[in-house]
């Protein structure tokens, strides 16, 4: 089972991938993920990243591209993965395409999570309220101005691969504005 997630932030494709994961035990590939963990350890990689996912662009294409190819090869993968948060842009859905063929692999679906803009600022805001509640760490990203820049780099970037994947007949349309386990039952409806 190989999965792509797409969204604006904020619109549940790492809740959802995380459920997923257990449900058919496949690993959740986040590129945001991997590159905060770049960032935490201080790598050449995490070091070019951090400025650019502070004010909420977008990473190099040639930056994710490599860390997902090279992620895909890992064992735990062989069974497929979920894609959460890459591509993000037009040449990335290319290099995937690309990649994928190269290894011979091939997509089963693109999931998109269809979002109220209004609703993905709350969103982000409950998240905020929820980490400091709990004592944990805010994402250097998550305050209203670098999300204003997410959700803008979204538009223009991460918008248009949904024509992308729609003109090959590849993507599904899911209400991210249902409840968590309602979002999730489409899903797997999709799925089936
Ligand atoms: P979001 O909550 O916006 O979905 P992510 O955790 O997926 O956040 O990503 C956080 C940041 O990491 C992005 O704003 C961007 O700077 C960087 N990033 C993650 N994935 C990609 C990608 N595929 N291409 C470029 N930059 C990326």
């Amino acid at each position: 089972m190989r999965l792509i997630f797409l969204g604006p932030p904020g619109a549940g494709k790492g809740t959802q991938a995380k459920l997923l994961t257990e449900r058919y035990g496949i690993p959740q590939l986040s590129t945001g993920d991997m590159l905060r963990t770049a960032v935490a350890q201080a790598t050449e990689v995490g070091m070019r990243a951090k400025a650019v996912m502070d004010a909420g662009q977008l990473v190099s294409d040639e930056i994710v591209n490599e860390i997902v190819s090279d992620r895909i090869d890992s064992a735990d993968c062989a069974r497929g993965f979920i894609l959460d948060g890459y591509p993000r842009t037009v040449p990335q859905a290319v290099a995937l395409d690309r990649m994928l063929e190269e290894k011979g692999l091939k997509l089963d679906a693109v999931i998109e999570l269809k979002v109220d803009e209004a609703a993905l600022v709350r969103r982000m805001e409950n998240r905020v309220t929820e980490t400091v509640a709990a004592g944990g760490t805010v994402r250097s990203d998550d305050n209203p101005e670098a999300f204003r820049r997410r959700l803008q780099e979204y538009r223009e970037k991460t918008a248009p691969l949904s024509e992308h994947y729609a003109r090959t007949g590849r993507l599904k349309t899911v209400d991210g504005m249902a409840d968590v386990h309602t979002v999730t039952a489409e899903i797997e409806k999709i799925l089936a």
